[in-house]
């Protein structure tokens, strides 16, 4: 009897024979030998059937079977160098085949498509071995936030999506009828993360969050994931090391567990190994002067525009990606001003105007990856910076509550999962870091 193999296992099974169950990628037609690339979803793998080996029937289905059509397939595993595949230098001697479903003419060819294109089929994209390697990356980054998270102590306590208060500002609210009362999507699971570390010391939620962008960027989904760890008696240090530290458990993980995945991807490893703590830090003020002085050096005066800003005014992509590129390693940029930030931000007691917030910008142009900040600890303040934002002070009576009973000084961030797949996987888009994305004119499939 052959055994069930999972084509990731298949250096395991030298010798043996088995039994494949997946899909036709691609086919080879050597007249007497049809090389059969075959994937389950873990792996591919080229299978050979030779009319000389095999009876006609199973000569006549390798002829029939049609691109992305499902098959079960049984032969012995051997070893060819050669042997294209993933994990490859294995290939399966064929046996029989049975065809489970003779797909209709794909549409997805090997030629070039436009992204227009892809996105509208973009449930069968999926299954092209770039897209499969993005997100089995995705699931190890996932993974391994929650591993370091839970070895560190931190108690995974989810927040609700549905929600009467913004926490982020405004303009980017997704509002909800509910029978005739105006409920909020979540743009972040916060301001509760808030109310849970007072209960279990330590707590990350892990969630979509939802925001109503209105412009086109590379970067920005309506619909993302976010893990946020939340930490009591955390000063603003210790949480900008907890942040370095889970990051590059992540990038070392993927680097240890998927490296076929970013081969597929083409992916240049070198940087990546040297996402190693500490990450440098950078004052928003120290940032600003870089920029400037940049923007004076540049030739070209579109660039120039581009680079140059005011202390005061919130960086957009271009300032983002100029100082992404500038280091090697991510980037903390800290202390911004306070009026460009959120208002549970804590001020910095020797220079109010600024908030103890830091930026984590990925490196190679990538940009922000992760939010965070000391919250304010003090009632008083909280109140006047809640009244100083045009919140309704009603909604916010429960989060007030925290700073009466109990109140430390504690920090948390959010981690972008998009954002850091996009980055260690190196794509041009965040679109194809999450599997069916939400964007601007982008709700379907
Ligand atoms: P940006 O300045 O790029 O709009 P933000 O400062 O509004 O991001 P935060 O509120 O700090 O974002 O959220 C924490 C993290 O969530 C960000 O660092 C980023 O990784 C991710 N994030 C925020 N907005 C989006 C979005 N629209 N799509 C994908 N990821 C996002
Ligand atoms: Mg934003
Ligand atoms: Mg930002
Ligand atoms: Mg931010």
């Amino acid at each position: 009897m052959a055994t069930l193999m999972r084509i990731e296992r298949i250096a395991d099974y030298v010798g043996a024979e088995v039994t494949v169950r997946g899909w036709l990628y691609n086919k080879t037609d050597k007249g007497r030998l049809y090389f059969l690339l075959v994937r389950d979803g873990t792996g591919i793998v080229q299978c050979v059937v030779s009319m000389r080996d095999v009876p006609p029937e199973t000569f006549e289905a390798a002829r029939r079977v049609t691109q992305e059509s499902s098959l079960i397939v049984t032969g012995t595993v051997r070893q060819d160098a050669r042997a294209p595949g993933i994990p490859g230098g294995y290939e399966i001697a064929v046996r029989e085949i049975q065809i489970v479903h003779l797909a209709q003419d794909y549409p997805i060819g090997p030629k070039e498509h436009g992204v227009e294109f892809l996105m509208d089929h973009r449930h069968l994209w999926l299954r092209s071995s770039r897209q499969w390697a993005i997100q089995r990356i995705r699931a190890t980054v996932i993974r391994a936030i929650r591993d370091w998270l839970d070895s560190q102590g931190f108690l995974n306590v989810d927040t609700p999506l549905l929600t009467a208060t913004a926490a982020e500002g405004t303009t980017t609210l997704f509002p909800v009828d509910y029978f005739g009362e105006r409920l909020y999507l979540a743009q972040t699971g916060q301001l509760y993360n808030e109310a849970n570390i007072f209960a279990f010391g330590r707590v990350y939620c892990f969630g979509p969050a939802f925001r109503a962008e209105r412009s086109k960027t590379r970067r920005h989904l309506l619909e993302f994931w976010m893990v946020e760890p939340e930490m009591a008696f955390c000063t603003f240090e210790e949480m900008l090391e907890i942040a370095e530290q889970l990051v590059a458990y992540v990038v070392a993980r993927v680097l240890e567990e998927r490296r076929h995945e970013l081969r597929v991807l083409e992916r240049d490893t070198a940087p990546l190994e040297k996402v190693v703590p500490p990450f440098p830090r950078l004052t928003y003020d120290e940032a600003v002067r870089l920029l400037n002085e940049w923007a004076e050096e540049a030739a070209d005066p579109e660039r120039k525009a581009a680079l140059r800003i005011e202390w005061g005014e919130d960086f957009g992509a271009p300032h983002e990606t100029a100082l992404s590129l500038h280091f090697e390693k991510p980037v903390f940029v800290t202390h911004y001003p306070a009026a460009v930030k959120a208002f549970y931000m804590q001020p910095d007691p020797q220079r109010p105007e600024v908030v103890r917030c830091a930026d984590l910008l990925a490196p190679e142009g990538y940009g922000e990856i992760i939010g965070g900040s000391e919250r304010i600890a003090d009632y008083d303040l909280l109140l006047q910076r809640i009244r100083e934002h045009n919140l309704p002070v009603e909604e916010y009576q429960w989060y007030l509550d925290l700073r009466r009973y109990g109140s430390v000084p504690h920090s948390g961030f959010g981690l972008g999962i998009e954002r850091t797949v996009a980055w260690i996987c190196h794509l041009d888009h965040i679109r194809e870091a999450i599997a069916f994305p939400r964007m601007l004119y982008r709700y379907r499939p």
